[in-house]
């Protein structure tokens, strides 16, 4: 592995800034990773090796000239397949939109850009990002890059796995129910979801509008408060995106929190915990009470995990979250209709109804059916009050909890997912033991808060266990430099999977 592709983004930018490095190198070094290793991994559906060089070389002719160079400036990044691009495609992992082109760029695209950023690739994920293990692409599993027989986790699996095997020096995906964290989680890079409203929307295909998130994918919590700030920001294109001043991230980051309160989500710690995942989070408890800060057990009622006698896990938020998801995708994914975008039947059809269901048919995978038809149900009269209404009360109620405990709490403390990386085909057959993957992010999403997945090391199988840490709204600052507290004082960061050494 080059010494290029060993520093962190932060690392990158600084060396090219000082003239160490040129982008033009760091481009073709990244490049040349992706080359060796994506056949074995899949994290990428498309890469722009051309006009990544040529960005790169703008970037080397602006400092060779003098100029200013962005807070990004020659770094090579990845982009998850549903944020818009002008250049390639953005197909979503999905064949009805395998050959879409858009018309423009994401607000955070755009952001990345003019930050300096280099956009290597867009990333593989699971089809509109309905999923918790890449295995719902149209195209290709993405492989972890810890153990290439388990998943990466999703739906962000091409960007998680991507940051962790060096073929990027940092990504962005989407979360809507956990898809920054778990995947993250599961291939041992830090992963934010930020506040909602703190990051646009704008470009991003919609899935459920009012839990999706734009967050960063990286090696350190450094390099997630780096990318934050460059991508964060109030947006007029996006409505929901709020106008507050962006702080700054990064130089507030070893600022040590002063009587740091940590919340130990009682509800999330309980028997149904994988032990190597619960050891972790008592590991986080110890380094926080060793720091001096004070750990708090708090309750989530709402969103507790309950455990049924044949050992399978339910809970509230994952039964609200599964109704507002789908309702709101169920219209979302209106629009695929064969008309206006992607795939259109090439079968003679009678009618513009026939048109429209075979299109859908052909286009959209069985996960994706699954939610649209769910989520119409849900939204149906007769049923509106009974699914949809209800889950927006049970909502409000999830919210109140975390609302509740902000009162006395900084940061709350609890895993991201029940396990760790699964292997691929485990849960295929099964999609409620799929939804169940991401029973400790999903009520984040719920109530728009942010939260952090930070690697705590290795299980004893040599795949990566993680920690949550979760701040109130639009407490990212506090939120980072919590866990970049615990990342100082664990000496966990930068995990390096045997495929990069061997590389
Ligand atoms: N795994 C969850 C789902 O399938 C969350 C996905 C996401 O956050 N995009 O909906």
């Amino acid at each position: 592995m080059s010494d290029i592709l060993n520093l962190s983004a932060l690392g990158l930018r600084d060396a090219i800034a000082a003239g160490e490095v040129s982008a033009a190198e760091a481009t073709r070094d990244y490049l040349d990773a992706i080359e060796a290793m994506d056949k074995k991994v899949c994290a990428y559906n498309e890469i722009f090796a051309e006009r990544a060089m040529g960005r790169a070389e703008e970037i080397d002719k602006k400092r060779s000239a003098g100029k200013t160079l962005g807070a990004l400036a020659g770094v090579p990044v990845a982009v998850k397949d549903n944020i818009c691009t002008s250049f390639g495609r953005t197909s979503c992992s999905s064949k009805i939109l395998e050959n879409f082109h858009a018309p423009y760029d994401a607000t955070v695209a755009g952001k990345l850009e003019s930050a300096g950023a280099i956009i290597l690739g867009k990333t593989n994920m699971d089809e509109f990002a309905m999923g918790s293990s890449t295995e719902n692409s149209a195209f290709n599993a993405t492989r972890n890059p810890w153990d290439t027989s388990h998943v990466p986790g999703g739906s962000s699996g091409g960007s998680a796995a991507a940051v962790a095997a060096r073929m990027c020096a940092a990504a962005v995906g989407s979360d809507t129910g956990g898809s920054i964290r778990q995947p993250a989680a599961f291939c041992g890079v830090v992963g934010l979801k930020p506040t909602y409203g703190r990051v646009s929307r704008y470009g991003l295909v919609a899935f459920g509008s009012s839990l999706d998130q734009i967050g960063p994918l990286a090696r350190d919590v450094a390099d997630s408060a780096l990318l934050l700030g460059a991508i964060a920001g109030h947006d007029t294109h996006d409505s929901t995106s709020i106008d507050r001043p962006v702080p700054e991230y990064l130089a507030s980051l070893d600022k040590p929190v002063e009587k740091l309160r940590v919340g130990l989500v009682k509800e999330f710690h309980s028997e149904s915990l994988d032990d190597e995942i619960r050891a972790a989070v008592d590991k986080a408890v110890k380094i926080y009470r060793d720091a001096g800060a004070e750990i708090i057990e708090v309750s989530l009622p709402h969103s507790r995990v309950d455990t049924d006698e044949g050992g399978q896990l339910s809970s509230y938020a994952v039964a609200c979250y599964y109704l507002v998801a789908t309702a709101e995708a169920s219209s979302n994914l209106a629009r695929y209709d064969g008309v206006h975008y992607g795939h259109r039947t090439a079968d003679k059809v009678g009618d513009i109804i026939e048109l429209y269901s075979r299109s859908r048919a052909e286009g959209f995978g069985d996960e994706v059916k699954r939610r649209i038809m769910l989520g119409t149900y849900a939204l149906s009269s007769g049923y509106y009050d009974a699914y949809y209404l209800k889950a927006l009360k049970v909502r409000r109620l999830i919210k109140n909890d975390f609302d509740k405990a902000f009162e006395n709490c900084d940061v709350l403390l609890c895993p991201v997912a029940p396990e760790t990386a699964f292997k691929i085909g485990e849960k295929t057959a099964d999609p409620l033991t799929m939804y169940l993957s991401d029973i400790y992010t999903i009520s984040v999403n719920l109530a728009g808060i942010p939260g952090v997945s930070i690697p705590a090391g290795l299980s004893e199988s040599g795949l990566p266990l993680a920690v949550q840490l979760l701040g109130n709204v639009f407490a990212e600052e506090t939120l980072l430099r919590a866990a970049r507290m615990y990342e100082m004082a664990s000496g966990i960061t930068r995990l390096t999977p045997e495929i990069v050494k061997e590389n």
